[in-house]
């Protein structure tokens, strides 16, 4: 296990009814805010309206910046930056999935930067003081609500880049399972798949000798494979879907990455797919990740695979050899995203062969994919891993 500094300072409020401690972990930063949502499923599902039924009693005014898009755009990260400083914003109050969280961190650090924010995504040392940050999750996926990290994305360059800092991490986020209830059966899987995807990117790491953090990374996968079907089948499941929201948070906050570098293979290659034909995260994720896990699956790696089959999946080992195995527990987690309904092919998800050379190039060009990942992978690498998703 490497040295690692682990640091989840977020609030966590969990269950059904928490929303109604939000004026008192509001009022701690100040009673001005700045409230930030997607494309309004809030106002179809009724949050927003409980957040106005409870904030406006209790003296907070509220600013509205809504309509961030799925993969969030810079120039949303810019606008709410001046509407911050035009209307002397004290606390920034994300409700949303991941990409509502990720713009509002990104507002929240832009406020204190004077240049334009999206140098944060060049250098992730510009990211220093943020307004503070509180979070309503309405859906279960990146983790976002309890990590410092930001993806944001550039459709004038065809870029999608990460940042973070300290600062940007929630002061608390509300959690509430049944926000989730409304998030339709394409999110809930594309949801199960990126937080799945979170615990793979950790799990398969050049460094070995992190068994705690493996073990309580297999647990978390086997409770997502669990999971994942009730909530497609039955909506309002409350277990399962507070289940998926609990393993979302703990899939990123640093608990199972933290002590390895892990791979973050699939990231790189899926934030391409996303800059270049805005596809839904998770989907992208779930197509690239057994293709991935077949390309870099050899003599140096096939004893990991081995135990992500036998422990994730069950697979029993009795009279097989190492990569049959191996390629059983591969098999196990396509067969699990086709269960799902997940469509498993780049032309299903509008994606041709014309730009897989050049998203292979800045796969590599903009990540260390080709140093720090699990397998280190060339852009010859990515392209034969993306020609095996068609
Ligand atoms: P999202 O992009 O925030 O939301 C996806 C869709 O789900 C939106 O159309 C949204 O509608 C809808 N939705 C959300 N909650 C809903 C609810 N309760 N009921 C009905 N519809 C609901 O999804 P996400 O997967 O959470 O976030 C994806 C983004 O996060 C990507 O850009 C990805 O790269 C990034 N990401 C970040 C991290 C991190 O650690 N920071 C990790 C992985 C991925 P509305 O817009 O109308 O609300
Ligand atoms: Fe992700």
């Amino acid at each position: 296990m490497e040295n690692f500094n682990f640091y989840a300072p977020t609030q966590v409020l969990f269950g059904e009814g928490q929303l109604k401690n939000l004026p008192n972990v509001l009022e701690i930063y100040g009673k001005k805010v700045l409230l930030v949502y997607g494309g309004g499923s809030i106002k179809r599902n009724g949050i927003y309206d409980a957040i106005y039924r409870l904030l406006p009693d209790a003296d907070f005014t509220i600013v509205e910046l809504g309509g961030v898009e799925p993969n969030p755009r810079i120039d949303t990260v810019r606008k709410g930056a001046a509407l911050c400083h035009a209307e002397k914003i004290d606390v920034i109050l994300a409700v949303g999935g991941g990409s509502t969280i990720d713009c509002s961190k990104a507002i929240a650090a832009a406020y204190y930067y004077e240049g334009d924010p999206w140098d944060f995504t060049q250098n992730r040392g510009l990211v220093k003081e943020a307004l503070p940050l509180v979070t309503v999750l309405t859906m279960a996926a990146t983790g976002s609500e309890m990590n410092g990290g930001s993806v944001l994305t550039n459709p004038e360059t065809n870029e999608k880049l990460s940042t973070g800092g300290i600062s940007m991490i929630p002061k608390a986020s509300i959690l509430d399972p049944t926000y989730t209830y409304t998030v339709s059966k394409w999110q809930t899987a594309a949801g199960s798949a990126d937080i799945t995807s979170h615990l793979i990117e950790s799990y398969f790491s050049q460094n070995a000798g992190a068994s705690v953090q493996d073990r309580l990374a297999e647990g978390l996968m086997k409770t997502v494979v669990q999971y994942a079907p009730v909530a497609l089948e039955d909506p309002t499941n409350y277990e399962a879907r507070a289940n998926l929201m609990w393993s979302s948070s703990l899939a990123l906050n640093g608990l199972t990455g933290r002590g390895k570098l892990g791979s973050w293979s699939c990231h790189a290659i899926e934030h391409e797919l996303s800059a270049f034909y805005d596809i839904t995260h998770g989907i992208g994720l779930a197509i690239i990740t057994p293709r991935w896990m077949e390309h870099v699956l050899n003599d140096d790696t096939v004893a990991k695979f081995v135990e992500y089959a036998v422990n994730v999946w069950g697979i029993s080992t009795e009279g097989k050899d190492k990569f049959s195995i191996a390629k059983e527990g591969i098999q196990a987690l396509k067969d699990c995203f086709v269960s799902w309904d997940i469509p498993m092919t780049l032309p299903e998800v509008g994606i041709d062969k014309e730009k897989i050379r050049l998203m292979a190039e800045k796969a590599v060009e903009h990540s260390t994919i080709d140093q720090t990942a699990y397998v280190p992978l060339t852009a010859d690498d990515v392209e034969a891993i993306l020609l095996n998703c068609f």
